[in-house]
């Protein structure tokens, strides 16, 4: 079941190693059929070299297994809360990319000082609350669900986790992808402009900051051709 599914979502654990996103198998993909109301993830510690869409895990809201003859990835709990209270997520990622990890584990969201920013985020990637290490997993959706509903689910979609990592969601797999890659694109950036400021940068003007990110989104954008 599910087998184009699955098809995406192996391909898109590959397209993140081949990315750079995701070394070793430190990250996982997963999308999700809101139809049948099953969610497709990568499996557990199964090396990419030889990861097949058949490997891939199938399993309900719920996180009981439906099919599939591995284990699924240990944060798929943390893929489900995502699932359950952001409707528009059809597609989960979880990296340890480089530079946003390092803001993770700096403890710090990422600030926007420039527009490249402000074209895909309407603030900055923010931090979640500490997870509790008590049903560590649902605790760690449950961080993500509570900042992102704090900040805005309409522009927020992507946090990072303190002392974990970043975690993103699109509308579909393809979408999240370049969502993961941009979080990593600007996490670098803001590192370069905080070293280079010598630890006191300039945050992009409020009104710029809006001004990219509206022309871009939402009901007055303007950028990009015509339909
Ligand atoms: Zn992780």
């Amino acid at each position: 079941m599910l087998e184009s599914l699955k098809k995406e979502v192996c391909e898109a654990n590959l397209e993140l190693v081949r990315e750079g996103l995701v070394f070793h198998t430190w990250g996982n993909a997963s999308g999700i059929s809101r139809q049948d109301g099953f969610v497709v993830i990568k499996p557990s510690g199964v090396s990419y070299h030889r990861m097949k869409p058949r490997d891939m895990v199938v399993v309900d809201l719920n996180g009981n297994i439906v099919e599939g003859e591995y284990s699924p990835s240990v944060d798929l709990p943390i893929h489900l809360e995502i699932y359950k209270s952001i409707d528009r997520a059809e597609a989960v990622i979880h990296t340890h990319s480089h530079y946003a990890t390092c803001w993770a584990q700096a403890r710090k969201s990422i600030p926007c000082y420039g527009t490249t920013h402000a074209d895909y985020f309407l603030g900055d990637i923010p931090l979640t609350n500490l997870p509790k290490t008590d049903n560590y997993e649902v605790s760690t959706g449950r961080a993500i669900v509570e900042c992102v509903k704090s900040k805005g689910v309409e522009w927020c979609k992507a946090v990072l986790v303190p002392g974990h990592g970043p975690f993103c969601w699109a509308e579909d797999i393809d979408k999240c992808i370049e969502v993961a890659k941009i979080v990593e694109e600007l996490a670098r950036l803001a590192y370069d402009t905080f070293m280079l400021s010598e630890g006191t940068p300039i945050l992009l003007e409020k009104e710029l900051l809006e001004k990219h990110f509206r022309r871009k989104w939402g009901p007055d954008a303007y950028y990009g051709q015509k339909r």
